[in-house]
């Protein structure tokens, strides 16, 4: 399982690098990187039952030698298809060789997704089959994997179709027990089934068990972690320090008393006998990076050294920026120094120094804080923000570099207390459940894409009146496969469409660090007034000056991602709006935005997100982006949740350290799954 993925027949380098890109570099990631669906390939249907944005499949004869035309940047070739006098048009880019492939006089099957465009029935990109050919296929299930630009989907399936056939069988490593109890399928069934199902009914055994596995190794890793962390006396013992109250001194606004509340339980914390694990959950804007601040104060005044580690670059040189305002006008003479990736390695060289020194008060950064270069002086207090970003072993990793450091995690994620106790089990949790007072709720509205340029008038108001504007789209750059909006061409557009005064900028996660950096920047000091991003503003990134956030393709996206980008607005005083773009009329999506359009709390918007999508959604799932398990989704799998959970705690109970024989192989898993850092999500 730990062989390079090159160690498969017929996969080299070149495909092996395609494979990195996707985090996929040895057999068994290979073996656990599942299908994000699975694609059902059924009777074809005549043109008048098509169904829009549906992949279906028809049969065709055709008569003509297909068409090829050029547009500026692509070759389109062109076959029309008429059944009874419905027309249905297929189109393909840039594959021109089709004319010499799909021969006229003969019938074929072609199946993909049908839509209607400018009136007209079309069917773009379909695959094509002799109808021999497609009667193999009929009603069997293939898989369908997330992919890259050069990665196809037949390559993936066929390297793990190999893998599957060259490797040795895995051992159980399940207990018979738990098996029996729990009726779980034997593993190495479940892992050929969950890529290469043959039929529905053990595609759901298979998956139930992969889901079990997951939940099962998490929670066994967390409790293990968590007997080391009650052991942990507190070795940083701290007291109330008059920086802090200097700091709450200075503030521009009270907090409210959701944040005097869980300050006080972090003082109590602090003081206490044991080293902090503690959990902030509070929903976008609930003010968290003021009560994290005050803590990361309390440590330095008690003189200890304090981190905040961020998920993203943005979000880590905005949290340093804006604590060093707050310390200045506190007047503190606290040092923060700043670490990231892109830092030259002399600008680096020097922010080690000052931490090792004991120079830097606080230190803010990536997960570039917790390298090996990176020793503290006399570290008291981890914070990490957004923490579902970051993997269990980061987390451990930072811990150990100063004693016993304590353990401060915040985060968004609205998840329910009941889940919350049992995923994030070593944390005492703290709930910041009030917003600061005098903020106006969002306005929000769902619209399609003829609104737009009432949408740009609107924001041109806005900007005459002094504030900012996001606007989101799905992609970075075009893909004439999606009609997806992407931010380089749009940004374009809009120069042209708006006032040319209007300084518009764009930001995507392809750019350099140095320019992404340099424009949120200018945006947070409001040099750009419309900024056109991917999802990197997603998380955390706080210019309260921004009152418009506009997203296209708003069905793209999950509804708590969608929470978070509105999040970024309606963080001053200003009344926000938010403005989702639709791009398809489908009821299902419209049911989706309009809970966002009713609702600004996240806890609500996650359980309706649930209701709406029920329970018997198993695949469609992944796309809730809550929590970052592979394949399990602790909202639609609580049962199994559940009862891992309660099986791991027999478990712990009879045989804690899993030294009996029977357990050989769970631990030798457990290790492994540790080892990859996996649990890549919460705490
Ligand atoms: P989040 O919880 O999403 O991380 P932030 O900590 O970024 O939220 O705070 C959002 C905004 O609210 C910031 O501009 C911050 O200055 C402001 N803020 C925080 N606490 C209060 C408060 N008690 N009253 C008014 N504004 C506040
Ligand atoms: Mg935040």
């Amino acid at each position: 399982m730990d062989s390079p993925i090159t160690s498969i027949k017929g996969i080299g380098e070149k495909t092996a690098a395609l494979f990195h890109r996707v985090g996929v570099d040895t057999v068994g990631e290979l073996l656990s990187y599942y299908p994000r669906n699975y694609d059902i390939y059924e009777e074809p249907v005549t043109f008048a039952n098509l169904k829009k944005e549906q992949i279906q499949a028809v049969t065709g004869f055709v008569r003509k030698v297909p068409a090829v035309s050029k547009t500026r940047r692509y070759a389109v070739t062109t076959v029309v298809l008429e059944e009874f006098g419905e027309y249905l048009h297929l189109t393909w880019f840039n594959m021109p060789f089709l004319k010499n492939i799909i021969s006229p006089g003969s019938t074929y099957i072609f199946r993909g997704r049908v839509q209607k465009k400018k009136g007209r029935l079309v069917m773009e990109q379909p695959e094509y089959f002799t109808p021999e050919a497609y009667r193999e296929k009929l009603d069997t299930m293939q898989p369908i994997y997330g992919l890259t630009a050069g990665l196809s989907n037949k390559t993936v399936s066929k390297a793990v179709r190999q893998a599957l056939d060259e490797r040795d069988l895995n051992p159980e490593y399940l207990p018979e027990e738990i098996r029996m109890d729990q009726e779980l399928a034997e593993y190495n069934f479940a892992l050929r089934t969950i890529h290469f199902p043959v039929k529905w009914e053990d595609l759901l055994l298979a998956r139930r068990r992969l889901v079990f596995d997951e939940f099962f190794l998490f929670i066994l890793s967390l409790r293990q972690m968590k007997e080391a962390a009650e052991v942990q006396k507190n070795e940083c013992p701290m007291t109330t320090v008059r920086e802090t109250e200097a700091l709450l001194k200075s503030l521009p606004y009270e907090l409210t008393g959701a944040q005097k509340k869980v300050w006080e339980e972090l003082k109590a914390d602090l003081a206490g006998e044991r080293a902090m694990s503690r959990l902030i959950q509070g929903d976008v804007g609930s003010g968290k990076t003021v009560v994290a601040l005050l803590a990361l104060v309390c440590a330095v005044g008690n003189g200890y050294q304090g981190a905040l580690m961020a998920p993203t670059e943005v979000l880590a040189r905005q949290h340093g920026q804006s604590i060093q305002e707050m310390l200045e006008a506190a007047g503190l003479p606290i040092h923060t120094v700043v670490l990231t990736g892109s830092m030259s390695a002399k600008e680096k060289r020097l922010a080690y120094e000052q931490i090792e020194s004991g120079q830097a008060g606080i230190a803010v950064g990536t997960h570039a804080l917790i390298q090996s270069q990176v020793h503290f002086k006399r570290l008291g207090l981890v914070v990490t923000d957004e923490q579902h970003r970051f993997g269990v072993r980061q987390r451990e990793t930072l811990a150990a570099k100063g004693g016993v450091p304590h353990v401060l995690v915040m985060s968004a994620t609205p998840i329910p207390r009941t889940l919350a106790i049992i995923l994030y089990g070593d944390l005492d949790i703290s709930v910041l459940d009030e917003l600061p007072g005098g903020r106006l709720p969002i306005k929000n509205c769902v619209v399609d894409e003829s609104c737009r340029a009432t949408a740009y008038r609107f924001m041109e108001k806005e900007i005459a009146a002094g504030r900012q504007v996001y606007v989101i789209c799905a992609m970075v750059e075009d893909n004439p496969e999606l009609e997806l909006e992407n931010v380089v061409d749009y940004t374009e557009k809009l120069k042209g469409a708006m006032d040319a005064s209007i300084a518009i900028e764009y930001l995507h996660g392809k750019m350099k660090a140095s320019e992404k950096n340099s424009i949120m920047e200018r945006f947070a000091a409001g040099e750009i007034q419309v900024l056109v991003s991917t999802t990197v503003v997603e998380v955390g990134v706080n210019v309260p000056n921004a009152t418009v956030m506009m997203v296209e393709n708003a069905e793209r996206f999950g509804l708590a991602q969608l929470h978070q980008l509105r999040g970024r607005v309606g963080r001053g005083k200003h009344q926000s709006y938010c403005i989702f773009v639709s791009g398809n009329d489908n009821p299902d999506t419209k049911k989706r935005l309009e809970i966002l359009n009713k609702s600004n709390d996240g806890f609500y918007i996650a359980s309706e997100d649930l209701k709406l999508r029920g329970p018997g959604d198993l695949f469609g799932i992944r796309q809730s982006g809550l929590l970052e398990f592979k394949i399990g989704d602790v909202f639609t799998d609580a049962g199994i949740l559940k009862a891992a959970s309660e099986e791991a705690a027999k478990l712990m109970k009879q045989d804690p350290v899993l030294s009996k024989e029977e357990h050989k192989e769970l631990q030798k898993k457990l290790a492994a799954y540790r080892m990859a850092g996996s649990g890549n999500m919460s705490l």
